[in-house]
Formats: structure tokens, sequence, C-alpha cells
């Protein structure tokens, strides 16, 4: 059974940037948690950033620029926890990811735009750009039937 990455603050887990979480609770995620099947990762924490912690936007992405409303350059936190995400996707050999929508890190469509006024730009977070970078489809919350129809596919093809 295929493994799937998930960002830790989706399953309940207080890392969010203001030490909260975004738990979503869908019965397929419960059915995955039960069969083990779940790979939970927080790419900024595992790139050594705190929580709390300030909140950070991508300011360019070439070349990447990530830093925080108070100009605190964070780029190297940020990149160093989207190669931990990809190593950990790989020891787990998994088949697919479902990470929080906009976030810097973690968003596979649209992230915030550097402004830090609630503006959304179509480019993926950090740690999801590489992701897919190495061939891992990205999933968000809002798009759990395209990764049930997708895993399921998976399944029948194995
Ligand atoms: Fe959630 Fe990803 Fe932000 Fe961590 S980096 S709190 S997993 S959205």
């Amino acid at each position: 059974m295929d493994k799937i990455l998930i960002s830790a603050c989706l399953l309940g887990a207080n890392v969010r940037y203001d030490g909260r979480h975004n738990l979503i609770e869908h019965p397929a995620l419960q059915h995955w948690k039960q069969q083990g099947r779940l790979v939970m990762v927080c790419p900024e924490s595992l790139g050594g950033l705190p929580t709390p912690r300030p909140p950070a936007e991508v300011q360019s992405r070439f070349p990447i620029f990530v830093s925080t409303r108070d100009g605190e350059d964070v780029t190297d936190q940020f990149l160093s926890g989207a190669e931990a995400v990809v190593k950990i996707a790989k020891q787990h050999n998994v088949c697919c990811a479902i990470m929080k929508s906009h976030s810097p890190s973690c968003g596979n469509t649209f992230t915030y735009d550097g402004s830090f006024s609630g503006v959304l730009t179509e480019a993926p977070g950090v740690a999801a750009a590489e992701l897919i970078r190495h061939g891992i489809p990205v999933f968000n919350e809002h798009q759990i039937d395209q990764l049930i129809r997708f895993v399921e596919a998976q399944t029948e093809a194995a």
C-alpha cells in the first residue's frame, strides 16, 4: 500500500506559525491514518524554524528569497525544510502528497504573494515545488476527491 505525505497541521499538529493547526476531518484521511499510510511532515519545522514563529512569505522565486514581514531572511530554513521533506518522501516511497493550501511551504498551486496582505499568486510553496520537481503529485485539502481517485488508480495499477 502506497504511503501518502501530509502536512502535519492538516492532521491537527500545532505546528503553524501561530502555534495552531488546520485539522481537517475527512473519512478518507481517517481511513488512511488507521492503515498507517500517512507520513506527517512540517517543512518549516524540519527546516529548523520554531513554533510559534513570525509568518513568512516568498518574496522572489528566481533567485528564491523568503522573508518574514520584518524582513528577516528565512530562505535557508525554507530550503532546508523542503530538502528534508523530499528526503522523507523518498524514504517512504510515497505516491503523492496532501499539503496545506496557500502556505509558502506547502501550497501546491496558489501561495501568498509576498506583500503580507492576503493576496494570492499562482505559484507553489517552496516544499511543494520541490516535491513536484521530484515527480511527486501534490494535492491540497480542497482536492481530496481528486486525491482519492489518484490513490485508487495507483492501487488498481499495482
Ligand atoms: Fe502546516 Fe506546512 Fe505550515 Fe507546517 S509549513 S504549519 S505543515 S502549512
